[in-house]
């Protein structure tokens, strides 16, 4: 473990950080007051979908407006409170129209020492964004790239970056219900939570606003839909690089 750097987050409001704090704080308090033990929530994996969402809708109404960055950096820290350790960053469009990515990244790790993962969906980077990426620490980043692209991005593994295949190639319907999501929070572009990749933009699986729900009730509301079922239609793409899936693929290849 590195050690936490103590800079100051660059060019953002300052109450991040406090408001996390205090939430935390404020249900100790309230579990030491009512003398009981505080439930420990699940949050472990952290996913940003970032996608187009006007598409996503399938047209006709107005795009949601994208979450800003002052929001993400509240995800970030909201969601290092209740201990998740990494975020997986999936950007379906080119990684140019999404520069706040690289702030959340450095904001996870610089902050928060978190491990980020990026999937990104281009066969290279552009120096812009190559340079972006040589500013994370190489330690604490991960790339997923397809397979097709895997051989064309490989050359960033000179410069520190793990690149590995985020692919998932079944695709059909889920075969036996998946119980992963159950550590797991999946946010699109606007703030909307859903239980996963796979059912982005499903109202059905819908968690609430990571703008206005806090993450521990919506973990701890057993009656929201935390778990995909069986016989879910598998859309293409929409599997890649799941976060506990490319953990547990990881355990496997190292023999864990
Ligand atoms: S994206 Fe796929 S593998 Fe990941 S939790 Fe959802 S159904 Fe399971």
């Amino acid at each position: 473990m590195g050690t936490k750097p103590t800079k100051a987050r660059p060019q953002v409001a300052p109450f991040h950080l406090p408001k996390a704090i205090a939430g935390s704080l404020r249900r100790h308090t309230k579990a030491a007051a009512e003398g009981k033990e505080e439930v420990s929530t699940p949050l472990k994996y952290v996913w940003i979908y970032l996608c187009e969402t006007h598409c996503a809708r399938g047209g006709g109404e107005p795009a949601p407006a994208r979450m800003t960055l002052e929001d993400w950096l509240n995800v970030v820290d909201e969601s290092a409170a209740l201990g998740a350790e990494s975020i997986f960053i999936s950007v379906e469009t080119r990684l140019s129209e999404w520069p706040e990515l690289w702030k959340i990244a450095h904001w996870a790790q610089e902050t928060h020492d978190m491990l980020v993962a990026i999937c990104v969906n281009e066969s290279c980077l552009s120096d812009d964004q190559l340079h972006e990426l040589t500013q994370l620490d190489h330690d604490k980043t991960r790339i997923y790239v397809t397979r097709d692209n895997l051989e064309s991005m490989r050359y960033i593994e000179r410069f520190g970056y793990k690149v590995y295949v985020g692919e998932v190639l079944e695709v059909g319907a889920v075969q036996k219900a998946c119980s992963m999501p159950e550590s797991m929070l999946c946010i699109g572009p606007e703030g909307a939570m859903y239980t996963c990749g796979l059912v982005l933009n499903d109202d059905h699986y819908l968690l609430g606003h990571a703008c206005s729900q806090q993450f521990e009730s919506v973990m701890g509301d057993h009656s929201l839909p935390h778990i995909i079922p069986e016989g879910i239609a598998v859309t293409e793409r929409r599997c890649h690089a799941c976060p506990p899936l490319m953990e547990k693929r990881l355990e496997e290849q190292s023999g864990a």
